[in-house]
């Protein structure tokens, strides 16, 4: 059965933008993107000496199962060049589950709903403007209600959008003219 799935990517090394792209080129292999955000800048939470991540959230329709669907995800950090050095580092991709569809899982290796799904703003503000009605299947709260229940904490701002993603032509060459 089809269910739709949330993630979480994250980059902060190399070209992290080029990298969410990438790595949002290659999920498609996994089923069918339904949504993208847009991305964040956010400053690191774990370990705060690194450098500030670009995320963004990520609505996919799969046929996977869930433990075959991590297994795909972390198939793709590989093929993408992340290396498991320090934990909670710096990382050329990262990509987390935060729901599958209505399941709750909780074994050694998979735990979903995302653990800190509930706490974290780098993942609550992309999710929430892709998914605000959707409820955590645990806690029963919507996306946006966790969203605005966060205290204040480290920040988190939408990044403005990369040139090459333009839909319109530039205003300077639309103005032209009109003195
Ligand atoms: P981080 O916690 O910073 O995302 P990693 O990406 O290295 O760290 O993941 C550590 C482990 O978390 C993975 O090996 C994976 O088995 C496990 N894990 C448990 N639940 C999830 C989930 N919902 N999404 C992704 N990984 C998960
Ligand atoms: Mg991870």
């Amino acid at each position: 059965m089809r269910k739709l799935v949330y993630l979480s990517l994250g980059s902060n090394l190399g070209h992290r933008e080029a990298n969410l792209r990438a790595a949002i080129e290659r999920l498609a292999a996994l089923g069918e993107v339904a949504a993208v955000s847009s991305f964040y800048e956010t400053e690191p939470v774990e370990l705060a000496r690194q450098p500030w991540f670009l995320n963004c959230a990520v609505a996919l329709w799969t046929e996977k199962m869930p433990k075959q669907f991590l297994a795909a995800l972390q198939g793709i950090e590989k093929a993408m060049g992340r290396q498991r050095t320090q934990p909670k580092g710096p990382r050329v991709i990262d990509l987390d589950i935060l729901l599958f569809g209505n399941s709750v899982v909780d074994t050694a290796g998979l735990t979903i709903p995302h653990p800190a799904l509930h706490q974290r703003r780098f993942v609550l503000e992309p999710l929430a403007e892709i998914a605000p009605e959707q409820r955590h299947p645990v806690f029963k709260h919507t996306v946006r209600e966790l969203r605005d229940a966060l205290p204040a904490g480290p920040a988190v701002r939408k990044a403005s959008p990369s040139p090459r993603k333009r839909t319109s032509p530039p205003r300077i060459n639309a103005d032209e003219g009109k003195g």
